[in-house]
């Protein structure tokens, strides 16, 4: 649930940061840009957030197609 709420958090809020940035966001110049980029992939790897969601429904006793 961690892992979950902490990567799709931490893509909700780079993702505004960039909108926020605009152009200078996107530049290797700033950091903006490694966060963008950090934060979607973590919402990939090491399960997936689907995946993380499957685990954690199971876990709670629901029944998961
Ligand atoms: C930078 C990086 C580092 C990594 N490090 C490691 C590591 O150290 N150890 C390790 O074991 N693996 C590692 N991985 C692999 C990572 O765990 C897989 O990328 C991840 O499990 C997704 O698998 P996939 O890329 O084959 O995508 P796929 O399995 O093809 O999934 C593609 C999309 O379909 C969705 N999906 C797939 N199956 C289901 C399902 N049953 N229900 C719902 N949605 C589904 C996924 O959520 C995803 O969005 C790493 C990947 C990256 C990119």
């Amino acid at each position: 649930m961690a892992k979950l709420f902490g990567s799709e958090t931490y893509a909700r809020l780079s993702n505004q940061g960039m909108q926020i940035m605009g152009g200078y966001g996107y530049s290797l110049e700033y950091d903006m840009q490694r966060h963008f980029r950090d934060s979607r992939i973590i919402t990939v790897s090491a399960g997936s957030s689907q995946m993380q969601r499957t685990v954690i429904s199971r876990a709670m006793g629901l029944k998961v197609v």
